[in-house]
């Protein structure tokens, strides 16, 4: 229900949370988040509130600065942590979060165990990561085109591929995205709340648009992997 990123050279996990309870007004069941440390995800989730998820995390924290986190409201399986996102395939060559429906989950699935992919949970979300891990090959923009092109429903993903650590990529059908771009950082967020008192630059990702975003900024691509530029926005919100 509610998603939040960031890239940049702060402590993520910190940011991502704060991020997490400001669209605590969109309603949830559980929640999570992934961090890179060291060139590996750690991925922290539970069933409650994100003050349950921050208990978890504990005092230290987790210290990478590139992470994704999310709020659920669950529509395809239970309230349980192993449904709560981030989601990753059985190689771990993605991390994932997701905001809506993959209508044809279903069929997408059956495909996947017929080739005898592993799952770990119930949701249509994990059948995107484990269908985008086997689409991959090294080269994102066009995994995300052909991931686009399978799933049907309404979605906003962001992800980190494992080789590519220090890389958000946000992809979005009818559901929101809004990026938010700071000085050697970049943030992603579900609506703006979770991101404006850090940054007030802002691009609201049209349909079907694939961002990467980096320490560097953001770049844009359409479906066709066709790349093009974005302007910012200025969001005036008190802060
Ligand atoms: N359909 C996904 C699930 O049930 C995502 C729900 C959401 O938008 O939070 O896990």
């Amino acid at each position: 229900c509610g998603i939040v990123g960031y890239v940049g050279n702060k402590n993520a996990c910190e940011i991502i949370i704060q991020g997490l309870e400001r669209l605590e007004y969109r309603g949830y069941d559980s929640a999570g988040v992934a961090v890179c440390e060291k060139g590996t995800f750690k991925t922290v989730k539970t069933v409650g509130k994100v003050a349950k998820l921050k208990e978890l995390v504990g005092a230290d924290g987790l210290k990478g600065n590139v992470g994704i986190g999310h709020t659920r409201w669950a529509t395809h399986g239970g309230v349980t942590t192993a449904n709560a996102h981030p989601h990753t395939d059985e190689k771990h060559m993605v991390v994932l979060v997701h905001n809506g429906i993959i209508e044809n989950y279903k069929e997408l699935r059956d495909e996947l165990v017929a080739e005898n992919v592993h799952f770990s949970s119930e949701t249509d979300t994990e059948v995107a990561a484990q269908l985008l891990a086997r689409l991959y090959d090294g080269e994102p923009v066009k995994a995300l085109c052909q991931l686009f092109k399978k799933c049907r429903g309404a979605f906003a993903f962001v992800l980190v591929f494992g080789d590519r650590p220090n890389e958000l990529y946000c992809v979005r059908k009818g559901a929101p995205l809004v990026v938010a771009l700071g000085n050697g950082e970049a943030y992603c967020a579900s609506d703006v709340p979770a991101v404006v008192e850090h940054a007030d630059k802002v691009i609201f990702l049209n349909e079907g648009e694939i961002c990467r975003l980096s320490t560097s900024g953001a770049e844009f691509w359409d479906l066709d992997g066709v790349a093009h530029q974005r302007r910012t926005v200025s969001v005036d919100v008190d802060r």
